[in-house]
């Protein structure tokens, strides 16, 4: 068999866009589609070769390939098939009867052979105080989404058709190249997987089978949420298409800051200033809690830097048991001038804590 020139079976040039390629394709197979001409072996044949030249032209790799062989016809000699500007008339024949076999099936009745695809996954945001980040709360947001087209009932054709099964991947989605254990197999290039084209858009949606809505959700925001934390709202996401699965909606919190609390993990950290004598004596403060107020017990000599622990009085443990903890980091609360009375008790306090503490530093 003589090679075929795809690009004039395409009826274009040489120097035809990817654009241009792809509607001459479709204008012809169209044209030649078996659906349209019933035992018509020269419309086969023809149709055939559109198929194959799209396959070839269609795609930039396979296309550059194609050019180069044209440019230097002799160097394709002794090389595989792969390269080779021609195709598998075996292949071709079992796709064709498949397909015809199909058009069968659907005139006979069927609703139309369509793949369900999921719809995609979507991503909203809320701020939430502190507070409502610690006990939960109920959130309104609003969604940009799609939902299905109620003209086509999502199907994308025109109401009294129906998408017609895909020429190229014969309703497969796929396109395979290569064979054996080396064929490479990707989304259908004309269907883009979903297995079927259609041909009588629905006017409503212009065939995209949905269309663009806001969707507004009271979103349950559990306890223990922190900043970037994401709630997954299963099947609020885009709607499926062709029966496929309704994607998740994942609604990621943001969460202010709270003058007092600071979040680190599943604990959350208070500064707790002392005064002088409390430092160093030590005694029982009040610190606040996350639900109140609790009393502390400070042990004298304590150190600015240093932390006490109230267990299990932290925030819920998001995903885990129980609660985390709350840490109170003790700093020491000095004033930046001293009155005339407190200039005198602390010239008391220099007579009695009079040893050098930076003596070990000059030991040799
Ligand atoms: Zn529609
Ligand atoms: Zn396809």
């Amino acid at each position: 068999m003589a090679a075929q020139d795809h690009y004039k079976v395409l009826g274009v040039e040489r120097k035809a866009s990817q654009d241009e390629i792809k509607k001459a394709y479709r204008k012809l197979a169209r044209k030649y589609h078996p659906d349209k001409n019933p035992g018509d072996a020269k419309a086969e044949e023809r149709f055939k070769q559109i198929s194959t030249a799209h396959d070839v032209l269609g795609d930039a790799d396979k296309r550059k390939e194609y050019d180069r062989a044209l440019a230097n016809p002799f160097s394709q000699t002794g090389r595989g098939g792969t390269g080779q500007p021609g195709f598998d008339t075996g292949g071709f024949g079992d796709i064709l009867s498949d397909l015809f076999g199909q058009a069968r099936g659907r005139a006979g009745g069927g609703s139309g052979r369509t793949r369900a695809e999921r719809g995609r996954d979507l991503e909203a945001e809320v701020s939430i105080g502190f507070e409502q980040a610690i006990g939960g709360a109920q959130i309104p947001i609003s969604v940009p989404t799609y939902e299905r087209c109620p003209t086509c009932a999502g199907t994308g054709a025109k109401p009294g058709t129906s998408p017609i099964v895909c020429p190229r991947c014969n309703g497969r989605g796929i396109e395979s190249e290569g064979q054996g254990l080396f064929s490479i197999s990707q989304p259908c290039s004309l269907c883009h997987g979903a297995g079927t084209i259609i041909e009588d858009p629905c006017p409503t949606c212009d065939g995209e089978g949905r269309k663009r809505t806001v969707k507004r959700y009271r979103v349950n925001v559990p306890a223990g949420v922190r900043e970037g934390s994401r709630i997954r709202l299963a099947g609020k996401g885009e709607p499926g298409r062709n029966g496929g699965a309704d994607g998740d909606l994942f609604v990621v919190t943001h969460v202010q800051d709270s003058p007092v609390f600071a979040r680190k993990g599943d604990n959350v950290e208070v500064e707790v200033p002392l005064t002088l004598p409390e430092a160093l004596r030590g005694g029982e403060i009040e610190v606040p809690t996350l639900n109140g107020r609790k009393t502390l017990r400070v042990p004298p000599g304590t150190r600015p830097g240093s932390v006490q622990r109230l267990r299990g009085e932290g925030p819920k443990r998001l995903g885990k048991t129980g609660h985390g903890d709350i840490h109170y980091r003790f700093t020491l609360d000095l004033p930046d001038k001293l009155n005339a009375e407190q200039e005198a008790a602390v010239d008391d306090l220099a007579k009695v804590f009079n040893g050098n503490p930076r003596s070990k530093l000059f030991a040799s």
